[in-house]
């Protein structure tokens, strides 16, 4: 399933590229394709250390802006991770996500039964919304079982 959002994701770079006469680079392909590729919502910083087998002269910057860019095109969302740096999703479909206050860790969710409800007005007043995120923050299995390890 992975590697079908990472092709379609290159394909729609590919056409976005030639429809904003972007310039097609490497770097940009080796960029997303990691992005896509990981389930972790990673960082720049996570990004730059993995492409660097196939990138070696890439420098963060460059990473951070690339995914920046690719933000721009609709290819990826930053996650809004409050206390944490920029965190990437290249996963567009609907999720949520929980987020570990003690590893930082960014786990995806479906929640159908909130996707379902109506929007309130008080935030239809607001504005035009175009899509539902929600955030849930706590502490992932993994670090309460090693909590539970440490205390016992
Ligand atoms: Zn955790
Ligand atoms: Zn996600």
């Amino acid at each position: 399933m992975r590697h079908e959002l990472v092709e379609q994701k290159l394909e729609d770079l590919r056409r976005l590229s030639a429809e904003r006469g972007l310039r097609l680079t490497h770097q940009r392909m080796e960029i997303l394709r990691e992005l896509a590729s990981a389930t972790d919502h990673p960082s720049a910083e996570t990004v730059h250390g993995r492409v660097q087998r196939r990138l070696p002269t890439v420098s963060l910057d460059t990473v951070y802006r690339t995914l920046c860019t690719l933000e721009d095109l609709g290819l990826a969302a930053k996650v809004s991770v409050v206390g944490d740096n920029g965190r990437f999703d290249a996963d567009l479909s609907p999720h949520h996500h929980f987020v570990c206050d003690a590893c930082h860790e960014v786990r995806d969710f479906a929640w159908p039964d909130l996707d379902d409800l109506p929007i309130p007005g008080e935030a239809r007043a607001l504005g035009r919304v175009d899509g539902l995120r929600v955030i849930l923050k706590g502490t992932c299995a993994d670090c309460l079982a090693r909590r539970a390890g440490r205390d016992s």
